[in-house]
């Protein structure tokens, strides 16, 4: 597979087409990005590694870090963390609150923000020191010491995110949130802020391509069984309510978050990080679900 002429062909035609969205203005640290930027980074398990346009440049992984509290809080205590949430899409916005309510505060997934506040919750109750802990766990499965959060963006985010703290109120309202709203989104707004190039984000999720184990040293990170799993999630759940439209247009597992970043990952072959800050109506990157569509086509890979 000539993954570098296709990646660079289906980039060049992505950098001339349109860049419909906006880039998000949820906190100023975000905005602050030109809607220009587009990076593509791929990392494949037969060791091949391919960049194009601002691959390197950090930006804010926000919801994409969902995916590493996840891991952890799946790792610590296994099967038990679905007493506390569920595995069903939404069909909801990422910061909705609606269907908590008649859920009795159970959130359908872990990567809306209610469900990613519950790990939040569940990973606090675990860890004496829940913020170095959790960072150290990020730095040791994706082997790059470098990561660290952005308090800048963490306290921007503390700032102004109303509609977290009344999720997490509401959530506590049920009795499905053990500690103090504000240590808990505290938290979460610090996980949100994690910073990461196209390369770094590609290269940290090698583990769920890789079947669980760490890309450098085949340690084990998870289970495979719970790789499939998280990898099952990313796929119904990834992309909040156009998770659907991800499946059907990519075909592979995929991530996204507010700062324009998609991770993708084809379980056994490689895994793709990209970043655009537009979004589209579902704040999902305009020109990173494209540039993924148009990939998995040409290759003629996709999971399905
Ligand atoms: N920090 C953002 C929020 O909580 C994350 C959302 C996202 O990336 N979709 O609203």
């Amino acid at each position: 597979m000539d993954y570098k002429r296709i990646i660079t062909h289906v980039f060049n035609e992505i950098t001339s087409g349109e860049n419909l969205g906006q880039v998000s203005a949820y906190i100023p640290e975000l905005a602050e990005k030109s809607p220009d930027k587009f990076g593509v980074y791929l990392t494949s398990l037969n060791h091949l590694e391919i960049g194009m346009g601002d691959h390197q440049e950090k930006f804010s992984i926000q919801s994409i870090a969902k995916v590493f509290s996840l891991t952890m809080a799946y790792k610590m205590l296994g099967e038990k963390i679905w007493e506390r949430l569920g595995v069903e899409p939404s069909g909801t916005a990422f910061n909705s609150l609606v269907q908590l309510e008649t859920d009795k505060g159970i959130p359908r997934n872990p990567f809306i923000n209610a469900g990613a506040l519950v790990i939040c919750d569940i990973l606090i109750s675990q860890l004496k020191n829940p913020k170095a802990e959790f960072l150290a766990f990020v730095r040791e499965i994706t082997g790059n010491k470098k990561l660290s959060y952005s308090e800048k963006i963490a306290a921007s985010e503390k700032a102004t995110g109303y509609r977290n703290v009344a999720l997490c109120n509401f959530i506590k309202s049920f009795g499905n949130i053990e500690n103090a709203p504000e240590v808990v989104t505290d938290f979460y707004f610090h996980l949100c802020s994690i910073e990461m190039t196209c390369e770094e984000l590609s290269k940290a999720f090698l583990y769920l391509a890789n079947g669980g184990k760490t890309f450098d040293g085949n340690n084990p990170v998870i289970t495979t069984s719970q790789a499939k799993r998280i990898n099952a999630i990313m796929q119904t759940c990834g992309f909040y309510d156009e998770s659907g439209e991800f499946t059907f247009k990519v075909g592979l597992p995929g991530k996204s978050g507010i700062g324009g970043g998609i991770i993708a990952i084809h379980p056994g072959k490689y895994s793709i990080g990209v970043w655009s800050p537009c979004l589209n109506a579902k704040g999902n990157s305009y020109r990173g679900m494209k540039f993924l569509e148009q990939f998995t086509t040409e290759t003629r890979l996709s999971i399905f």
